[in-house]
């Protein structure tokens, strides 16, 4: 009798054991569901957020190659004149082609063009590429001294140097992207130039090297400067054959 209680004690220890087991299981996968359920939510939480970040960066990586390519463009459109003025932490890489220097990224189309134009029996004979703002400042100085020695007065002496000549600062050739020409039989950057084949060569070709007359006779109210006919600026090929075709001027075009 006495066996048979123990045994029934026994058996019945056992079945607590086991109850309290499986409830231990039960309570640990309901616990390990329930972590898993936080972990997918904060993982959807967490997603979006890493999805929005990657598309914010990738946006601000665009913004960067734009502002890249803007800047990258501005150079060639960069237009320096009395009413803009070189900055004054402007600062250019310089390359020569024959007695001149000029921004190193034009040498090569100036270097092509000039050999092109002496294969078609045209001579252009850059004269005048980039200059600083003290070698204008000099130029300047020297010819309002030879009004002022002509007898002209102070004030007449500027006008008619500012005239002739940019002030310090305010010249196109301080970018390194100006060149003007000289040809065979024309000595004198003056309007004689225009009665040149060289000059009329560069109207009809100047464009696919990426430069553009930029002085032109009939915008010297948009340009500032009276008709030029011996100086041309680089601009791009693209850009210079769209101002060329529309018959505008830098300013017009920016
Ligand atoms: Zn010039």
């Amino acid at each position: 009798m006495n066996n048979h209680l123990q045994r029934l004690r026994e058996e019945e220890r056992i079945q607590r054991q086991k109850n309290k087991r499986s409830s231990k299981l039960v309570l640990t996968f309901v616990m390990f569901s329930f972590s898993l359920l936080c972990l997918i939510g904060v993982m959807a939480t967490i997603d979006p957020l890493s999805e929005k970040k990657s598309s914010d960066s990738e946006g601000l990586s665009q913004t960067i190659r734009q502002t890249e390519t803007d800047e990258a463009e501005e150079w060639r459109l960069l237009i320096i004149s009395r009413d803009s003025y070189l900055p004054v932490d402007f600062t250019v890489d310089l390359k020569k082609v024959g007695d001149v220097r000029v921004d190193h990224r034009i040498s090569d189309p100036l270097e092509s063009m000039i050999e092109d134009a002496d294969a078609a029996g045209i001579k252009l004979i850059p004269v005048s590429g980039y200059r600083s703002v003290s070698e204008q400042r000099v130029l300047y100085d020297d010819k309002k001294a030879s009004f002022l020695q002509q007898g002209y007065g102070e004030e007449a002496a500027e006008i008619y140097t500012r005239e002739l000549i940019q002030p310090p600062g305010a010249s196109e050739h301080h970018t390194g992207l100006a060149i003007d020409f000289l040809t065979m039989g024309i000595t004198e950057l003056d309007e004689g130039f225009a009665q040149s084949p060289a000059y009329q060569w560069l109207r009809e070709n100047a464009a696919n090297y990426g430069f553009i007359e930029r002085y032109p006779a009939d915008k010297t109210e948009k340009t500032g400067v009276s008709w030029e006919p011996w100086h041309f600026r680089y601009v791009g090929t693209a850009d210079a054959i769209a101002i060329s075709s529309m018959a505008i001027c830098l300013e017009e075009y920016k």
